[in-house]
């Protein structure tokens, strides 16, 4: 929790997660209190808490940052943030976000026509930039484009060679001069998941012979004066530092190639990539990042001012579209345990002479089980499984004697491991068999709808429990979700620099909930989140932290089982109408009571008001 929740989140003396919304400059809350003071309220679980004061503190970090490498570097230049709105754009995050990015000129990043509606009502038209990214057509550079007549900051950029085309008529339409902005297509590859981001092959920018098309098509449109930014995105999550520095390196001469050319420019945009740190290990492995906020702040700012003082040229203001560094670290999503279905292994008892040969081998091979040969005495016992359901298959066995043969090869199995807990070199095979025995624990929510990247990216987040922190967790677990697919589980988890398999957590005590946090998880997951088995948005919460507690700022209710199902096109009323027939039709038929009937009548009313997770 040091490597990934630093300075957020940390473990009290009674074992509860605490959480520090301001950072170390501010008081810290009680995570699991918390979260019983909502339930105490009707917001049940799974619940998204968003910490609005980390959001704010995120902005601050940031901008700090740059701040002080400007200052370390006499950068002659400012840093002008914008937040890509893809990245989260519940509109209660945003407005926040708006909120406090404003003392900083904190604008925002539209990547489709959306989310530019979005910006243009949500972002004061002042000094604040709003970067217009995505494919664009006549509408959203005309929107774009009249926007600036309020007063806002807009720089429509140039992603695809024909938008250049589009964005001189629509400005020659209109009268008026639009801000303009060149995404390049880097050479310098990204890293990790979204490396395809940059390099040739990249779904946008344009290429440098692209480019010199672009500013020959604006010179003789009279537009070269609009030419004010030069943007990069080599693709999100950046674990090397040296990938990003290759890339300032190369965005340096392009900046400084098209001022020569004699556009203004006045803006050099780094795109997203600000990696956070999943797992905390500070490594260039995909969940983590090799360097710190003040690193990549530094690296921007000395890289620019290199490629502009080695040509005499005024250094640009600077901006990033920092998503993921601003938005993970404010929301926590927390889930319950509703149950869990184990390997049980009892001490097997001897068999009798009589039983089959494969029973009494395995019933052998369970006592040979000895230290220095823990390999060789597995694959007896999976030789032995096997024959055993070959001979089921043949009738020779039957489901009792089956199911003894399984326990015993599960006994073996159970030993083998608690003796390879001494063992210092553990093969392949062996490693296995502590994911083939751990438990399953049912949690209540839906992958696919509050962290679809741990399915469709393998993305690791922070998960553990909220409490109990001072006892041992001794059981080891993976997740199952909620749908009915076999997919939703989650069963990698954080480990410094790789993945395991499975996760160590409390026993389920009966009677007593057990809470587990996802940390970390406020950037792309709400959004691209689904309703997979039709379950829907979870309970969302704002907390503000006040100098005596903490004050629910927004309550937004998830969906309930008729907006769910609205989405699909039922109507609750016709839903109703139709039981109502059926059940006047069993009436008739004597086949339900008019008590049984009601009951029916009146759950199902309530279920279509209700949320779509399970009551505990
Ligand atoms: N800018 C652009 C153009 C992007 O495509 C993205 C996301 O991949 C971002 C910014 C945000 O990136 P990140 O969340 O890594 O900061």
């Amino acid at each position: 929790i040091k490597g990934w929740g630093e300075p957020y989140f940390s473990v009290n003396e009674v074992g509860h997660v605490m959480v520090a919304p301001q950072g170390d400059r501010g008081g810290s809350l009680d995570l699991y209190d918390l979260v019983e003071a909502l339930q105490e309220r009707d917001i049940a679980l799974p619940l998204l808490i968003r910490f609005s004061d980390i959001l704010k503190d995120r902005i601050e970090r940031l901008n700090a940052s740059f701040a002080k490498a400007i200052a370390r570097y006499n950068y002659a230049g400012t840093y002008r943030g914008v937040f890509p709105i893809k990245c989260n754009q519940q509109r209660h995050l945003v407005e926040d976000l708006v909120r406090f990015g404003a003392p900083y000129q904190f604008g925002l990043e539209a990547g489709s026509k959306p989310e530019l509606l979005i910006a243009i009502a949500t972002l004061e038209p002042k000094d604040s930039l709003l970067i217009c990214n995505g494919y664009k057509d006549h509408a959203y550079i005309e929107t774009a484009i009249l926007a600036q007549r309020l007063g806002h900051n807009t720089i429509i950029v140039l992603e695809q060679v024909d938008e250049v085309d589009r964005v001189i008529e629509v400005s020659r339409r209109l009268g008026l001069e639009p801000r303009v902005g060149i995404r390049a297509k880097l050479n310098a590859k990204g890293i990790g998941r979204w490396g395809t981001s940059a390099g040739d092959r990249a779904k946008f920018g344009l290429t440098i012979s692209e480019i010199l098309e672009a500013v020959e098509k604006l010179t003789a449109a009279h537009l070269l004066e609009s030419l004010k930014l030069l943007h990069f995105h080599i693709g999100s999550q950046i674990s090397s530092i040296s990938v990003i520095k290759d890339a300032l390196r190369e965005a340096g001469q392009i900046y400084v190639s098209l001022a020569r050319l004699g556009a203004p420019m006045g803006y050099l945009d780094v795109g997203g990539g600000l990696g956070v740190d999943y797992d905390g290990s500070k490594s260039t492995f995909h969940a983590s990042k090799n360097y710190n906020m003040q690193n990549y702040a530094n690296d921007v700012v000395a890289a620019v001012k290199d490629a502009c003082d080695e040509a005499d040229i005024a250094v640009p203001t600077l901006v990033s579209e920092s998503g993921r560094a601003i938005a993970s670290h404010q929301s926590v999503l927390i889930f319950d345990i509703l149950g869990s279905s184990d390997v049980t292994v009892a001490p097997p008892s001897p068999p009798s002479p009589d039983e089959p040969l494969v029973i009494r081998n395995l019933y052998e091979t369970f006592q040979n089980i000895q230290a220095n040969h823990l390999q060789e005495v597995y694959n007896d016992a999976i030789q032995f499984k096997d024959e055993s359901l070959i001979l089921f298959s043949f009738g020779k066995l039957s489901l009792t004697e089956r199911a003894k043969a399984e326990r015993l090869f599960w006994a073996c199995c159970h030993k083998i491991l608690t003796l390879l807990e001494t063992e210092a070199d553990i093969p392949d095979e062996l490693a296995a068999l502590e994911d083939h025995l751990a438990s399953i624990y049912y949690a209540n929510l839906s992958v696919f709808q509050s962290a679809p990247d741990t399915w469709a990216i393998k993305q690791l987040f922070p998960i553990m429990p909220i409490h109990r922190l001072q006892e041992q967790p001794k059981q080891k677990v993976t997740l199952a979700d909620l749908t009915c697919d076999s997919d939703g589980k989650i069963d990698q988890f954080i480990n410094a620099k790789n993945v395991k398999r499975v996760l160590e957590l409390h026993q389920l005590q009966p009677n007593c909930p057990y809470y587990l946090g996802m940390f970390l998880n406020g950037a792309y997951q709400e959004i691209m989140g689904n309703l997979h088995n039709l379950f829907g948005d979870t309970n969302t919460v704002h907390i503000r932290l006040m100098p005596n507690g903490y004050q629910i700022e927004q309550v937004v209710r998830g969906d309930t089982m008729q907006e769910v199902l609205g989405y699909v096109q039922y109507d609750a009323d016709d839903l109703l109408e139709n039981l109502r027939r059926q059940s006047e039709q069993a009436l008739r038929h004597q086949r339900i009571t008019l008590e049984e009937s009601k009951r029916l009548l009146k759950n199902y009313e309530q279920s279509l008001r209700s949320y779509t997770y399970l009551a505990p």
